[in-house]
């Protein structure tokens, strides 16, 4: 197997160099990932201005590894698109420093290589540890990401989806086990700083504390960490909402067609 290891946290974390390790024994390992950290940066496209790509040294032997200039989604594209010869079966991407849950994974660079992955059709899963100091031990997040990888992912995700997996920050022993677990909701505690430059101008910092969530609604990723599991949530990449087609569907709108003064009508 050949496998694709991303991250946010940039292409020095400590989170991606356990995750690569994690790997070799499932075969060929190849890193490509920011070089500096780019998390939130969620799905984003460099569309405006050139990608660079640099052989960049890294922690772990017999990992070839790239660094580039943009974001993760960029660098598991330009990974798929081309710049890899020998052709990828699997991308995971992490191990991230924190947790990504609930509407996280609107924001988090981690999942979007992993959604990445998925629009050129290669299963992917994103790995991030539910701990967000900078000692963090990856270790027992690393087994998981073995464990896990060790199911022949490539034969068993669908297209279009993706495995997020959150590890509590616990020794491995004390981890209680799996959780298979759909996204909680999030609390923001977000505040608007604004402060003044030296110049008179204002600017703005998108401040406050970390994030926090509903812990008992249970079979949550929220809950599950909470309670000292791994959650595991597949992802589908189509967003619909069902329940709502058929409600839009009572309001009309589809019985509707351009009139002659400028307004719809039936
Ligand atoms: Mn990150």
């Amino acid at each position: 197997m050949h496998i694709l290891v991303s991250n946010d946290d940039g292409i020095g974390a400590p989170g991606i160099a356990a995750l690569a390790e994690a790997m070799l024994p499932f075969g060929k390992v190849t890193v490509v990932a920011p070089d500096e950290n780019q998390s939130a940066s969620g799905h984003r496209k460099t569309m405006h201005k050139p990608l660079r790509i640099d052989p960049a040294p890294f922690p772990v032997e017999g990992v070839e590894a790239y660094a580039t200039s943009d974001t993760p989604s960029d660098s598991v594209a330009v990974a798929l698109l081309g710049f890899l010869k020998d052709p990828v079966d699997l991308v995971v991407s992490g191990i991230n420093r924190g947790a990504n849950m609930g509407q996280d994974l609107t924001y988090s660079g981690t999942v979007s290589a992993a959604f990445e992955a998925v629009i050129w059709r290669k299963p992917a899963i994103a790995f991030s540890l539910a701990d967000y100091s900078e000692h963090a031990d990856y270790t027992a997040a690393a087994a998981v990401a073995r464990q896990v990888v060790s199911l022949d992912m490539p034969r068993r995700l669908p297209p279009l989806t993706l495995l997020n997996i959150n590890i509590p920050p616990l020794p491995l022993g004390q981890i209680k086990g799996f959780k298979i677990v759909h996204q909680g909701l999030r609390e923001y505690n977000d505040d608007l700083v604004t402060r003044m430059d030296p110049y008179g101008r204002p600017y703005y910092w998108i401040g406050g504390t970390a994030p926090t969530g509903d812990m008992t609604e249970e079979n949550t990723d929220l809950w599950a960490i909470h309670n000292g599991y791994v959650s595991i949530t597949p992802i589908h990449l189509d967003m619909t909402n069902y329940a709502m087609i058929r409600e839009i569907s009572s309001w009309g709108l589809d019985r509707l067609t351009p009139g002659a003064n400028g307004h719809f009508e039936e």
